[in-house]
């Protein structure tokens, strides 16, 4: 994305890229076989300190604003398998924010410091059978017991929720509706808890799970905040996560994009290059045009966010548009590579798969659109 990096920003680029290119590209066919990415990714990551970029120094993380994390995510995309940023951001963004944002010092010395030193793997649990784009809609329920939580439920689609070694995870602790979720660590290991990895048309480098809670305790101290305010929590992570789908979906495309344009000039057909028909230069211009469009609302909500300014509509709007352009340019950037866009052996065919869960997760498009009509008064009185 095109910004005033830093000189730090710079480095911090070049030693991923050296990183990714030497130790990540050549083994990512073998993690998405394996449906996960081995442990060693986040330990090395953590000795590179990019794995816990925005969580709180004293507790390990960097301290650093969103726009490391925009470094990051460019450079892990460019390994060609979506599936590893998305388990790097399910781990150091979506499971741990939370937690060093509203834990206990205890919680946050264990789970913070634990995921920014690459140690501990974290999954965020909100998803249900019955309650996805809903999330005040969640069952699973966790009752108080002396110094305990007793939780029964399930969860659904959880991101390394296979290989977490904690889940920070969504409960109802209080009546129905928004006012009576919160949000408990439950550590990996816990009785009760069982997992089952689900099976996706992409993304396979990231372990996707379904959560069996039955009669599992949690210590009560596990609890963020004081309860019955998680739905609060949830909702602040959002910009965040929506923020990391926008840049992913952005150099997702322009990775996509970068592949056609070579192939257009490379294959051959009729006597010509492709790009010697106007039909792909056409069609290459469009998806370009909406890829810079999509970067700058990226970039925009970014600033925003970084900020510290009201952004809600700025960062739907970019994580709608970035992500369905991103959907669109696999689409078309897949079609100009005829049958080779569509084997799971050659890069742009994983691509193509891997841009269809972006419109869903962290809110799906048809919830962004509400948000965006609800922020500039389209919704009739
Ligand atoms: C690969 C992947 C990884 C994921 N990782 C995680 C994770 O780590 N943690 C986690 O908690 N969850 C995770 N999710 C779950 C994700 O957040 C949900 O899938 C998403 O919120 C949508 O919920 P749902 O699938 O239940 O669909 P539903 O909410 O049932 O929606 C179904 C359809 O109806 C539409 N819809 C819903 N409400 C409205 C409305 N008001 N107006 C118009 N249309 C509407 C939706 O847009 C969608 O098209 C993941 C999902 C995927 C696919």
């Amino acid at each position: 994305m095109d910004w005033d990096w830093s000189e730090e920003q710079e480095l911090m680029r070049q030693s991923l890229r050296d990183y990714v290119r030497d130790k990540v590209t050549p083994n990512v066919l073998a993690w998405e076989a394996a449906g996960e990415v081995p442990r060693s990714l986040f330990a090395d990551l953590a000795e590179l300190g990019v794995l816990g970029l925005r969580l709180s120094p004293e507790y390990g993380g960097g301290g650093q604003d969103f726009w490391f994390t925009v470094v990051l995510l460019e450079e892990l995309v460019r390994c060609g398998s979506i599936g590893v940023p998305v388990t790097v951001m399910a781990h150091a963004e979506f499971a741990t924010m939370l937690i060093d944002r509203y834990g206990s010092p205890a919680l946050r010395e264990t789970y913070v410091r634990g995921a920014a030193e690459g140690r501990l793997i974290g999954a965020l649990g909100v998803s249900e059978p019955d309650a996805g784009s809903d999330v005040a809609a969640l069952r699973t329920r966790a009752v108080r017991d002396g110094d305990e939580y007793v939780i029964d439920g399930s969860k659904l689609y959880i991101s390394n929720g296979t290989i977490a070694d904690y889940i920070t995870l969504a409960v109802r602790t209080g009546g129905a509706g928004a006012h009576g979720v919160s949000m408990i660590v439950v550590p990996g290991d816990s009785r009760g808890l069982q997992r089952r990895r689900l099976r996706k048309l992409g993304t396979h480098a990231s372990d996707t799970a379904e959560l069996f809670f039955e009669n599992c305790r949690v210590p009560a101290a596990n609890l963020l905040g004081t309860g019955n305010d998680g739905f609060g929590m949830i909702m602040s992570g959002f910009e965040g996560e929506r923020l990391v789908l926008s840049v992913m979906a952005c150099s997702h495309a322009r990775l996509m994009f970068d592949e056609a344009r070579e192939w257009g000039h490379s294959r051959r057909a009729f006597g010509q290059a492709l790009l010697g028909f106007q039909v792909w230069q056409h069609r290459l211009a469009d998806v370009l045009t909406r890829i810079e469009a999509a970067e700058a609302l990226t970039r925009r909500g970014v600033d925003l966010y970084v900020r510290g300014r009201p952004a809600q509509s700025e960062i739907s709007m970019a994580k709608l548009f970035a992500t369905e352009t991103a959907r669109y340019t696999a689409t078309e950037c897949a079609q100009i590579q005829g049958g080779l866009g569509y084997m799971e052996e050659c890069l742009m065919g994983r691509l193509h798969r891997d841009a269809l869960a972006m419109t869903i997760g962290a809110g799906s498009s048809e919830i962004m659109r509400g948000l965006i009509a609800r922020a500039n008064n389209l919704v009739a009185r």
